[in-house]
C-alpha cells in the first residue's frame, strides 16, 4: 500500500460517490519531502491512472513536467500546504449539493453522526473580495493564498457559485468528509424542506459535535469506511487493467459483436 496508490484509488472513490465528474482533484502531501504534493495532471478523475500522478513544490511549479498539462486550480493544493502543516491531502470538488450553501446565507449545520464535524464550522469564501469580478476559477497563488486563509483552521471552505475545498490529516479523512459533506448539505436541505420556512431544526450542539467527533478519532470509526471504499475501488482497477489486456467479459465481446454489426451495417465502422 503506497501513497500513490492511495491517492489514484481516491480519484476512484470520490467519483463513484458523485464528488467529482469530469471536474475536481486530490492531492497529498509528499511523504519524502512536506514541501512537495502530489496530484493528477490534467485529467477527469475516473481515468487517472499512477502515470498520470505529478509532483509539485509548493508554489505549485512541476517537479517533472515532461509535456503534462497540470490543473489550472492546483494552486489551491499548494497554498494549503503551506499554511496547514496538519493537513496532507486536500480535495477540491463541484459537488452539488453544497452549492446552494456557498449562494446563500444559510449555513451548513450538523446534523448527523458521520457529518458531525461540519459543526467545526464551514466558512464560504467569497472570490469578489479577492478580485476583480471575473471568473472564479483559482488560477494564481494570490487567489489560492486567499482560499487558505478563509480555510484557516476548518475542515473546509465553500466557494461561492464554485463548489468546495476539504482538507485532512490524510487522504482517507479529506475523502470522507468531502463525500460526508455532500450528504450533509443534502440531507439539511432535505430537513429545511420538510420543516417549511421558519420550521425547527434539531441540529447537533457544540457538546455534541465534540463528543462525536472525538469518540470517532478514538474508536478509529474511518477505518472501516476506508477499507471498503478502497477495496472496491481496487477491485474496479484490477478489472480495468484485465480487460486492457485482452480478458473481456462474456457481456463485453457480446456487446462489442453487437456494436460490430451495427457498425457495418451503416457503413461507419472504419472511422473508430
Ligand atoms: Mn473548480
Amino acid at each position: 500500500m503506497s501513497l500513490i496508490e492511495d491517492l489514484v484509488l481516491s480519484y476512484r472513490i470520490l467519483a463513484s460517490h458523485g464528488v467529482v465528474d469530469a471536474y475536481g482533484h486530490i492531492s497529498v502531501r509528499s511523504d519524502r519531502d512536506p514541501n512537495r504534493y502530489f496530484i493528477s495532471r490534467s485529467l477527469a478523475p475516473e481515468l487517472v491512472t499512477e502515470d498520470d500522478i505529478m509532483e509539485f513544490d509548493l508554489d505549485s511549479n512541476p517537479i517533472d513536467q515532461r509535456g503534462r498539462s497540470m490543473y489550472l486550480e492546483r494552486y489551491i493544493h499548494g497554498e494549503i500546504y503551506k499554511v496547514r502543516l496538519d493537513v496532507h491531502s486536500v480535495v477540491h470538488n463541484h459537488s452539488p449539493s453544497v452549492i446552494p450553501f456557498g449562494v446563500t446565507t444559510v449555513p451548513l449545520r450538523p446534523l448527523f453522526n458521520t457529518a458531525a464535524f461540519v459543526g467545526e464550522g464551514i466558512p464560504t469564501y467569497e472570490i469578489r473580495d479577492f478580485q476583480e469580478s471575473g471568473d472564479v476559477i483559482i488560477k494564481t497563488p494570490h487567489l489560492g493564498a486567499s482560499l487558505a486563509k478563509i480555510v484557516a483552521g476548518h475542515p473546509a471552505a465553500l466557494m461561492r457559485g464554485h463548489g468546495s475545498v476539504v482538507v485532512g490529516g490524510s487522504i482517507p479523512a479529506a475523502v470522507i468528509r468531502s463525500i460526508y459533506l455532500e450528504l450533509s448539505a443534502k440531507l439539511q436541505a432535505q430537513a429545511m424542506l420538510i420543516a417549511g420556512p421558519g420550521g425547527a431544526i434539531t441540529y447537533y450542539d457544540d457538546a455534541e459535535v465534540a463528543a462525536t467527533t472525538a469518540r470517532q478519532e478514538s474508536a478509529r470509526t474511518w477505518e472501516r469506511t476506508w477499507e471498503l471504499w478502497r477495496s472496491k475501488a481496487k477491485a474496479e482497477l484490477a478489472a480495468e487493467a484485465r480487460l486492457g489486456r485482452g480478458e473481456r467479459s462474456e457481456n463485453q465481446s457480446r456487446i462489442l459483436q453487437l456494436w460490430q454489426r451495427a457498425a457495418a451495417a451503416c457503413g461507419c465502422g472504419r472511422r473508430h
